[in-house]
């Protein structure tokens, strides 16, 4: 049977550490790291996400402040907030929950953001940074998907790793990052004819599709390594419960390690938000980084004439 990646035990320990770095910032006379979230509209989930961001970041000893505006709000009022936000010294991290109400494009908003404050690491700067080698802020969740990796195999250079889902926030940025730890990376999409035999190369799989228990024994590799993004809401009331994208009841025969959900990569995305608003701190007041970056943030920036 496989083992279970504990999620919800790395996060701790990356908020710990991230909460070190903090004290430590402030022994030396330096930045409070300060985590701006705005959410437009009244989505309950959205709500909670935006809540546990502020009282995480609150724990760890950073700034949080919370920009909760009305579904009406024009775009114009927002981008005058992301304007101010982008001014504001005390802020080094902003994010702009998603979805935004249908009124305002998505895209316009994430570019007004300043990319040194992108702790979501969605500007189109960052995202070109990420795929091109460059010092940049990388997306959350595909970060915390590198670690739970890490935690579980160590070294990952040289390892067959299968993303199966190519999004802007996960599959593609999580192949970037594979690629940087010198896995061989296949990405699968909804267009991958027989899906199946692609994801069974796989000494790691990452399924991050949002389809419930898409992923079956037979998919999986013997002893692999996988790792279950998807989150999909069943149900209502007390029946309710979130499920992944991947069958665990088969899965964990075959494979050699799984994450859980919930308790895998949900925990891991939050916590390394923190981080990146750690990194973020420390590069706006030209400090080093801090020192436990993992291997994939290590973002160097190689110019073709060096
Ligand atoms: P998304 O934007 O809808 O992208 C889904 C991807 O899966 C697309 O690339 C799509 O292919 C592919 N796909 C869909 N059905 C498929 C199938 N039957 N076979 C193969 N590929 C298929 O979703 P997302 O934002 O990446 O999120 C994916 C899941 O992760 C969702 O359940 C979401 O809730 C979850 N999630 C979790 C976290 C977390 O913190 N744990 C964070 C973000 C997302 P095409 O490109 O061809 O359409």
């Amino acid at each position: 049977m496989a083992i279970w990646i504990d999620g919800k035990a790395q996060a701790r320990a990356l908020r710990e550490t991230v909460a070190d770095e903090v004290r430590r910032l402030g022994a030396h006379q330096g930045p409070v790291p300060g985590l701006a979230a705005v959410l437009v509209g009244d989505d309950p989930a959205s709500q909670v996400y935006v809540r546990r961001k502020g009282e995480h970041a609150r724990e760890v000893g950073m700034r949080s402040f919370e920009h909760c505006l009305p579904a009406s709000t024009p775009q114009g009022e927002l981008l005058s907030l992301i304007a101010t936000l982008n001014r504001d010294p005390s802020v080094h991290g902003i994010l702009v929950q998603l979805p935004l109400p249908a009124h305002i494009d998505p895209e316009a908003i994430i570019d007004a953001i300043d990319p040194a404050k992108d702790v979501d690491g969605f500007h189109p700067l960052n995202v070109g940074a990420l795929a091109a080698g460059g010092e940049g802020l990388a997306p959350c969740t595909p970060l915390g998907c590198i670690r739970l990796l890490q935690s579980h195999l160590g070294e990952l250079t040289g390892k067959h790793a299968v993303v199966l889902g190519r999004s802007r926030i996960v599959g593609r940025p999580l192949a970037s990052l594979l690629l940087r730890e010198d896995c061989t990376v296949t990405v699968a999409h909804s267009k991958t004819s027989n899906p199946a035999k692609v994801c069974r190369q796989g000494d790691i799989l990452v399924a991050a599709v949002g389809q419930p228990g898409l992923v079956q024994g037979d998919w999986v590799k013997a002893g692999a390594t996988v790792i279950d993004v998807g989150i999909t809401r069943l149900g209502d009331g007390d029946s309710r419960r979130l499920v992944g994208d991947v069958d665990a009841a088969c899965v964990s025969r075959v494979a050699g390690a799984l994450t859980p959900v919930p308790g895998g990569v949900g925990p891991m995305t939050i916590a390394c938000l923190l981080h990146n608003t750690l990194i973020a701190a420390c590069r706006q007041h030209g400090l080093p980084d801090p020192h436990d970056r993992a291997p994939s943030e290590r973002l160097h920036l190689t110019h073709p004439h060096e």
